[in-house]
């Protein structure tokens, strides 16, 4: 099965058909991307993956299990783990706090303290996250920071990891950090979906790649067999030759 499958999957808010009868399908242990032009759809179909929406019409599928996401926590169960553009941190609190707050959610005991740092500790190891959990996150960096939220989705043990437009907020540095990360996590396994309308990110780090355009699905192809030139085309819609960043 696939990760993630979706089927149909429409949402529309008022007059405005965000998303329209959406197909997609995720292999496991890859990373997907998701790209489109600003207002394509994209963040909606994500927030539905993450239990903030809920669908019109359609089905979703995970590790080939039919689910209804009615929200975050049901998500969570799933396993599924979300970088949001903006990160949900409580400034003047540590990495450790700021973790074990979110994860009071009855999918995980409240462990002791000594214990979740120690895991959280080993999972930055594992991963090259660079972060301490006893840091203070009005201390970090913004590349630091999001990936205390990368931190956080492993710790409540997801396995697919969405990204919206991850790298908008990152220095060319931490970006190349980032990616190095996401390579990582899919090297143990797990499924990436990495949402973005930067053409470089899709061609330099993703192994399929799906196209939205104005609320539809148009196109989801292996990256190899593509190029940014053809993805641009896609994006807009007419032939153009969009320049690659
Ligand atoms: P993208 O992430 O690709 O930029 P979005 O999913 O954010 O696209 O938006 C798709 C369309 O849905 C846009 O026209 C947007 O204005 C609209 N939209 C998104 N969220 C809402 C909402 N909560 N209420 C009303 N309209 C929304
Ligand atoms: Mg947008
Ligand atoms: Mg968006």
């Amino acid at each position: 099965p696939y990760a993630i499958e979706l089927r149909g999957i429409s949402k529309a808010f008022g007059a405005v058909q965000a998303n329209r009868n959406i197909d997609l399908r995720v292999p496991k242990g890859s990373i997907h991307g998701i790209i489109g032009e600003n207002g394509a759809g994209k963040s909606t179909l994500m927030s539905i993956l993450y239990g903030f929406y809920r669908p019109d019409r359609g089905e979703i599928l995970v590790n080939g299990e039919k689910l209804t996401i009615s929200d975050s926590q049901a998500a969570i169960r799933a396993g599924i783990g979300m970088v949001f553009q903006h990160f949900k941190l409580v400034q003047n609190f540590t990495v450790l706090e700021n973790i074990i707050l979110g994860a009071e959610d009855g999918a995980l005991l409240r462990p002791s303290l000594a214990k979740a740092r120690g895991v959280l500790r080993d999972l930055a190891t594992e991963y090259q996250l660079n972060v301490d959990p006893d840091e203070r996150i009005e201390e970090l960096s913004v590349g630091h920071q999001q990936r205390v939220e990368i931190l956080k989705a492993l710790y409540r043990h997801a396995d697919i990891l969405i990204l919206d437009e991850p790298t908008g907020v990152l220095t060319p540095a931490e970006a190349d950090h980032l990616f190095r990360i996401l390579e990582g996590l899919k090297a143990e396994g797990k499924t990436i979906i990495l949402i973005t309308h930067k053409l470089r990110e899709i061609m330099d780090i993703t192994d399929n790649v799906s196209v939205m355009r104005r609320g539809e699905m148009v196109a989801s192809v292996k990256t190899a067999q593509t190029s940014p030139e053809e993805l641009a085309e896609l994006m807009v819609g007419r032939k153009v030759l969009l320049s690659v960043d």
